[in-house]
């Protein structure tokens, strides 16, 4: 499975880091929001790669506690002043419309337009990213280099929008495996033009569905492109009867950044999902962080919600709100680099090996050691772990616990089962052919 699994070269990595970065930038220009016309576009060319099956669920639908938005859609915002030049323009940049803006169109003195009017003193030249949703309003996001060029003078308002009663659009890819048993991947898909916080993780999610399509594997996955909050909980709500199979989960956002890993746990904090990214992180040798459990952040706040409690936990490269570019307009193309983008989706995929190779094995010679020599493998013995697999391997330990006891890679140890498996001295106790022969 290792070489169908990972990637095996620089140039495979290479060119996951190009198209990821083509792919981002093909989302960018997307006006996203919690609903409207600009996720389903997104949710389209995700279906290019993923395979997606769409959902619309209605305004209005419950789901828990909460009740499904109105659907919004913008055709043109923008603000000119009295010789007619657009000084806010949606057309720039959508950011510079507040999300769930309700339509207007007249005409106002800058006292009245001043109010509706959301900039960065602290930094002048970037967009803040922000929204009206739980207040029917309009308003307009602006460098705050521009707002102070604004002069005394009469405005033209126009926000060209419609908030009404539709659907809230989500997609979901389903990749049976040779187990119904389930591994969940879930991205927030309802930012307009930010590429580190939200396009990161929905285009390596993408990549990884498409990967996940092409090669075997033991779990069913489970895909999610929802929009934040209210998107897990409407799947959830929905799901109910499906989330006793999520074995294991990862919420992905921030995968972009040229910034360290942090892993985030689940709130059970020792799910193999969470030692596995652990061992992962610890054996890279590069700085990171593995950071406890919080009811913060991401969608894992649903999914680790007390009445599910699941096994999610998330990777991100430098967390929400820890970078200046957070929600400002700074989170731009050139903010996420192709080679941070390919070694996030290199990570997951290593995380997704683990988990998928992680089983218990019996050692079928347990008295004294067994003649490695004669059995063509003492030269590789120390380097693969061979003893600490023979000695561990009692049928109560795994591959990860093994891996985590012998300070020994997860990898390198896989390689050590499948070489002793081989020659008969090793049995995986479920299953029985090694997770090599997963289901297409
Ligand atoms: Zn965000």
């Amino acid at each position: 499975m290792t070489n169908e699994f990972l990637l095996s070269t620089e140039q495979e990595r290479e060119a996951i880091g190009q198209e990821l970065s083509a792919l981002i930038a093909r989302l960018y220009p997307i006006c996203r929001s919690k609903t409207g016309n600009g996720v389903r576009e997104t949710m389209r060319i995700i279906d290019e790669f993923a395979g997606l099956e769409m959902h619309e669920v209605p305004s209005g639908s419950q789901a828990y506690d909460w009740t499904v938005p109105k659907e919004w859609n913008v055709t043109d915002a923008w603000v000119s002043d009295s010789r007619g030049r657009r000084v806010i323009d949606f057309q720039q940049s959508n950011l510079h419309l507040l999300g769930y803006s309700i339509p207007v169109h007249r005409k106002m003195s800058l006292a009245e337009l001043r109010p509706h009017l959301h900039s960065l003193p602290d930094r002048p030249d970037w967009i803040p990213f922000c929204n009206t949703f739980h207040r029917e309003d309009w308003g307009f996001a602006l460098r705050h280099a521009d707002l102070e060029k604004l002069e005394e003078g009469e405005y033209e308002v126009c926000v060209d929008s419609t908030l009404k009663d539709g659907h809230l659009t989500y997609g979901e890819a389903y990749l049976p495996g040779a187990t119904p048993d389930e591994i969940l991947i879930s991205a927030h898909s309802c930012h307009p033009s930010l590429c580190n916080d939200n396009l990161s993780g929905i285009s390596i999610a993408a990549l990884l569905a498409r990967r996940l399509h092409a090669v075997p594997h033991r779990y069913s996955y489970r895909f999610l492109f929802l929009p934040g909050t209210i998107g897990s909980i409407i799947w959830l709500s929905r799901n109910e009867d499906k989330v006793s199979r999520i074995k294991h989960g990862i919420v992905l956002a921030c995968l972009g950044d040229p910034g360290n890993f942090t892993y985030a746990q689940s709130r059970r904090g020792n799910a193999p999902v969470d030692r596995a990214f652990a061992h992962l992180l610890r054996h890279s040798a590069k700085p990171h962080r593995v950071k406890p459990f919080e009811p913060e952040g991401y969608d894992q706040r649903q999914y680790c919600s007390p009445g599910f409690n699941l096994p999610v936990g998330s990777l991100m490269r430098t967390p929400y709100g820890a970078y200046p570019e957070y929600h400002t307009s700074a989170d731009d193309l050139s903010f996420v680099k192709k080679d941070a983008l390919a070694d996030s989706y290199a990570m997951l995929l290593s995380g997704l090996f683990v988990l998928e190779n992680d089983r218990k094995y019996l050692n079928l010679s347990p008295k004294c050691e067994p003649h490695l020599g004669r059995r063509g493998l003492y030269g590789q013995a120390a380097e693969l772990g061979l003893w600490w697999l023979l000695n561990l391997s009692d049928g109560e330990n795994s591959l990860l616990d093994i891996a985590e006891r012998s300070g020994k890679s997860f990898e390198v140890l896989k390689r050590g089962a499948d070489a002793l498996q081989q020659v008969g001295l090793l049995r995986p106790l479920d299953g029985g052919d090694g997770g090599t022969k997963g289901a297409a």
